[in-house]
């Protein structure tokens, strides 16, 4: 890890450089002043993803889901509680495919839920179908 990284506020989408050292403390927006992190996954829309993918340096872990799916909102909270464990090192975040179809179509998701890790700008690897909090923590451990 660098000396530095950039963190993506998770409520107005500024950039902040973070010293790699005080990452654990989370640290406010140089923006709007709020948390940069709060143990919860950022909502992800059209004109956030990619400020979220594109400029940050943590590794970004999205649920693409819709409120239609009952296993989606079976893994909500365990989806809750993978953010809670693995902030800050990891940011996790949801994608309404309802309401955000661009997206659901620009990343050709056909199934949901659709979990898909991002790194650098780009996306490193996908898995369809709901998992428990377990098995998601390892699944992010074992990508990022
Ligand atoms: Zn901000």
């Amino acid at each position: 890890m660098s000396e530095s990284l950039i963190v993506v506020c998770p409520h107005c989408a500024a950039p902040n450089r973070l010293p790699a050292v005080r990452l654990a403390e989370g640290g406010t927006c140089g923006k709007c002043k709020k948390a940069l992190f709060q143990g919860h996954p950022v909502e992800l829309n059209g004109g956030n993803f990619d400020a979220h993918v594109g400029r940050s340096d943590l590794p970004l872990v999205v649920d693409f889901w819709a409120p239609w799916c009952g296993p989606c909102r079976a893994m909500a909270p365990a989806f809750e509680k993978a953010a809670r464990t693995l902030e800050p090192r990891v940011r996790l975040a949801k994608v309404n495919t309802e309401n955000e179809q661009q997206l659901a179509a620009r990343f050709a998701i056909r199934s949901i839920p659709t979990l898909a890790i991002f790194q650098g700008g780009r996306e490193i690897v996908r898995q369809s179908g709901a998992m428990d909090e377990g098995s998601l923590i390892r699944w992010i451990q074992a990508n990022t």
